[in-house]
């Protein structure tokens, strides 16, 4: 299939080609022509499938047959990080090239003034968290009546991020006649709730099961005896020091850990730093900046920040521990091996992170192989086994038949660990339990809807305070 015969016109075509795509991906293929025939579409697609451009792309197709008019946006693009909504708006740019559309970004963490002059002169297309598109809203700088086109992507994440509420205020300002394009990459019930609610007779397309590991992925573990922070810190150090590495991405739980390993690693001469969510704005695009630049070898993340950032060419993932809930390992790694590059992962595993192991090799029903590094305390070159962690989660459930001598080694090697081991204390106190809470939950509360206009404190713009408008009434609302 050739991205002509989707439909598309000549000019999205000559971007399609300057771009260096050659034909679409799954997606793509899949979502386009339902998209551009107005049909509503829910895409089940992760990151790195191409589904950005698979909305894009019908989307400046269908605006380009109209007009902007002053704070009343045609289309709006609801994204949960501002990095996300960032990257969609740099992907809109690059395909709406010679097309006379206007977009406006607007995010949490910078200042309003701009975003409401580019609201005055009037938006093509509206990008946004949803937090701060609700800001917007009820401080009268926008009009939803407008709104003939929704795109909602990564309604997962928004999910996990206590966004539903919000998203729901959004679905309810929009006209009843609308076309909405969602993405998704699971499907929890809330989410599959949301669809039946707002969607009208979607066409769904899926593209792969987001427990797909990339092939080109060379996966490792090490497995520490302790769970000592400063032995982890020195693990990782070991892990990223090996040959092979040339930047990379670090995973943690939690944001305070973030903090400290990037800490620690510049104090140890890696030229690394941090980006979650209590970062101000700034400060985060300056880091993914100078990490796209290859200016900053080493990026310390959250799974929340780090999610669905596009950033080719990283040789290595690092996970500090084994991420909550097994889909965020598929797509912590998915940050390597991209666009036909191979890369490695390195997790690091403790007694603490036993649950969480079983449950991601149960997850990716692949082996791990375990790697030792110089001076650590690690479990015998062996092999973590799927099948094996599967039964260590749940004892009776299910016994590997083809039990090897290496699975049963690391089998065993496992489990006084989980009994014995030491746990720093100060290091799982605010550990998330292991229910459908992400670790930046607690960052991101869903909000009750908000009558009050003049409260700021919502969860996208939480990171920093912005400088707002007051009491002040716009000009057409008075
Ligand atoms: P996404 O899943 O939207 O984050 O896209 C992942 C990556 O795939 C991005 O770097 C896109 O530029 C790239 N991409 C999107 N569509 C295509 C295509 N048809 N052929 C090759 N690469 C693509």
């Amino acid at each position: 299939m050739t991205f002509a015969e989707l439909g598309l016109s000549s000019k999205l075509l000559e971007a399609i080609e300057t771009a260096g795509y050659t034909e679409p991906t799954p997606i793509q293929a899949g979502a386009i022509p339902p998209a551009l025939a107005g049909k509503d579409v829910l895409g089940i697609a992760q990151t790195g499938t191409g589904k950005t451009a698979s909305f894009t792309l019908p989307l400046i197709e269908r605006l380009s047959r109209g007009r902007a008019k002053a704070r009343m946006p045609r289309s709006l693009i609801i994204a949960p990080t501002r990095e996300l909504a960032a990257q969609v708006a740099e992907n809109f740019e690059t395909y709406s090239k010679g097309q006379k559309l206007s977009m406006a970004l607007l995010i949490g963490g910078v200042a309003f003034k701009p975003q409401e002059e580019i609201l005055n002169k009037g938006a093509d297309v509206l990008i946004a968290t949803p937090g701060r598109l609700l800001d917007h809203f009820e401080r009268g700088k926008l009009l939803m009546s407008g709104v003939q086109f929704l795109v909602v992507d990564e309604a997962d994440r928004m999910l996990d991020m206590g966004f539903i509420p919000d998203l729901e205020r959004i679905f309810k300002m929009v006209p009843p006649r609308r076309q909405v394009l969602f993405f998704s990459a699971t499907m929890p019930k809330e989410i599959q709730s949301l669809v039946d609610r707002f969607l009208n007779d979607p066409e769904r397309v899926e593209v792969s099961r987001p427990a797909t590991t990339s092939v080109n992925i060379k996966q490792y573990l090490v497995k520490l005896g302790s769970s000592v922070a400063k032995d982890k810190r020195a693990a990782l150090r070991a892990a990223m020091n090996r040959d092979g590495v040339k930047n990379g991405i670090i995973f943690a739980n939690r944001k305070r850990d973030v903090d400290i390993v990037a800490r620690s690693l510049q104090r140890h001469g890696f030229s690394a730093a941090p980006i979650h969510g209590d970062l101000d704005q700034s400060s985060r695009t300056q880091t993914l900046a100078d990490f796209k630049s290859g200016e900053l070898r080493f990026l310390v993340a959250s799974d929340v920040a780090a999610r669905g950032l596009d950033i080719p060419n990283v040789s290595h993932v690092f996970n500090y521990d084994v991420p909550h809930h097994a889909d965020d390992y598929v797509h912590r790694i998915g940050r390597t091996g991209r666009a036909g590059n191979t890369g490695e992962s390195v997790t690091i595993s403790t007694s603490a992170d036993s649950k969480s192991l079983a449950a991601v090799l149960k997850l990716i029903q692949q082996d791990i192989e375990i790697l030792e590094l110089d001076g650590q305390t690690a479990a015998p070159a062996a092999k973590a086994k799927s099948d094996e962690a599967a039964s260590e989660d749940k004892p009776k459930s299910r016994r590997s038949s083809g039990g090897g001598r290496s699975k049963s080694r690391a089998a065993k090697s496992d489990k006084p660990q989980a009994d014995s081991a030491p746990v720093e204390k100060d290091d799982t106190a605010s550990e998330t339990p292991p229910a459908r809470q992400p670790a930046e939950k607690a960052e991101k509360p869903a909000r009750p809807a908000r009558k009050d206009k003049s409260r700021n404190r919502r969860s996208d713009s939480q990171d920093r305070p912005v400088v707002g408008f007051g009491d002040h009434v716009p000009d057409f609302m008075s």
